[in-house]
């Protein structure tokens, strides 16, 4: 079923208050939730919402939270996130951190013991809507491991993601936001609700069998997501873990602590004034003569179009806007149950879903 953006936002916003948010981090978090879906990327949309509540139960995640901004030591910056909503802690930590750009034209954060910042993209175009080109990295522990590291039939890491984007002004940012696994877990779970086979590749079984049923993946943990790009993709994914883990927080997989329904996300930043480069107007011409150059490509075979990182994003946003967000019958009855467990009448949230 397809239902409007508007009243997916109303519906997250109320569970969100539901689970103690206050009105400036529910809207927040349901700004940020919803545009992942109208992204394009529902693994990191509303269905987020029955994790989040069942850590608030389980007083892993913490609303309201009020994060430790610690002073920075010349352009680096680190924050203790304290468990809070990642999406308000990022948000918090990286206007914090970019108060070093003016004397240095660079800003790093180091943000540790976060919730789920859930779509990195946000943060590179947070960035970017400021005039600043930027890198972010962020490891994932807090729970069991899902992905297999090149060569292993085992999990040791989470799906790590990365995001980076360019500041072009007005003009379309290049932005690329993706995990380090071959796809994010949360496009498995996606998948398992919706009762629908994996493609080939993403994930192997216990025995390290190439598997395309996320059940067992996504129920038990049993079997694991594979690291995108064989040994490179997978040296990323283990090098965001010693960035993001080992740099900046003071876990890896290595060592975290295993909790129930757990994610505790460790966000690692590097954030460029473009001024100190070159003429922001020439730098600009030079990153969009290049985007065009790229667009010029004659596709490949099979292909319509060559498509710059980011555009997939910005089309999605476009279509979904117009015709409605398409939300499974199973996420919707986890959301309604999470509801339940808040005491949120279902009636009442129903009520408040708009079919497009
Ligand atoms: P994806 O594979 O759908 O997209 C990855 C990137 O490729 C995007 O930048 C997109 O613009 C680009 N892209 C897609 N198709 C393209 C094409 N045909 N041509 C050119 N570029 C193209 O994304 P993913 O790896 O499945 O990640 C999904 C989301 O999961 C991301 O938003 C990521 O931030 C998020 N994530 C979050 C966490 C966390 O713990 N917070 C962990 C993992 C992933």
């Amino acid at each position: 079923m397809k239902y409007t953006s508007d009243s997916l936002t109303d519906l997250t916003r109320t569970l969100l208050k539901g689970f103690g948010c206050d009105d400036e981090e529910a809207d927040i978090v349901a700004d940020h939730l919803v545009l992942a879906n109208l992204s394009g990327h529902d693994s990191h949309g509303v269905g987020m919402l029955p994790m989040y509540g069942l850590q608030v139960l389980g007083g892993n995640l913490v609303p309201n939270q009020a994060p430790d901004l610690f002073d920075p030591i010349g352009a680096i910056t680190c924050v203790d996130a304290k468990r809070g909503f990642g999406h308000h802690m990022a948000l918090k930590s990286l206007d914090h951190a970019m108060k070093t750009i003016p004397e240095h034209k660079v800003a790093i954060l180091g943000m540790r013991n976060s919730g789920h910042v859930s779509r990195i993209g946000t943060y590179s175009e947070y960035c970017a809507s400021k005039g600043y080109v930027s890198l972010h990295m962020v490891n994932v522990v807090g729970h069991d491991s899902i992905v297999a590291p090149h060569g292993s039939r085992e999990s040791a890491i989470s799906t790590n993601p990365i995001s980076m984007a360019m500041a072009v002004g007005n003009k379309a940012h290049p932005m690329l936001d993706m995990a380090t696994s071959t796809v994010a877990f949360g496009k498995a779970r996606v998948a398992h609700n919706k009762g629908v086979e994996m493609p080939d590749g993403c994930l192997i079984d216990r025995d390290g069998v190439p598997t395309n049923t996320p059940g067992p993946m996504v129920e038990n943990r049993d079997g694991a997501l594979t690291a995108f790009g064989e040994h490179k993709g997978s040296g990323l994914g283990l090098f965001v873990e010693l960035f993001a883990g080992a740099l900046v927080s003071r876990d890896t997989a290595s060592t975290a602590e295993h909790m129930p329904h757990g994610a505790i996300n460790a966000l690692f930043s590097v954030i460029l004034d473009p001024a100190a480069f070159d003429d922001v107007s020439a730098y600009e011409e030079r990153t969009n003569d290049f985007y065009d150059y790229i667009k010029r490509l004659k596709p490949a075979q099979g292909t319509e179009e060559v498509l710059m990182p980011g555009e997939p994003e910005i089309r999605n946003r476009e279509e979904r806007k117009a015709n409605g967000i398409e939300v499974d019958e199973e996420t919707i009855r986890q959301l309604l149950e999470i509801g339940g467990e808040f005491k949120l009448a279902s009636s009442n949230l129903e009520a408040l879903l708009v079919k497009a």
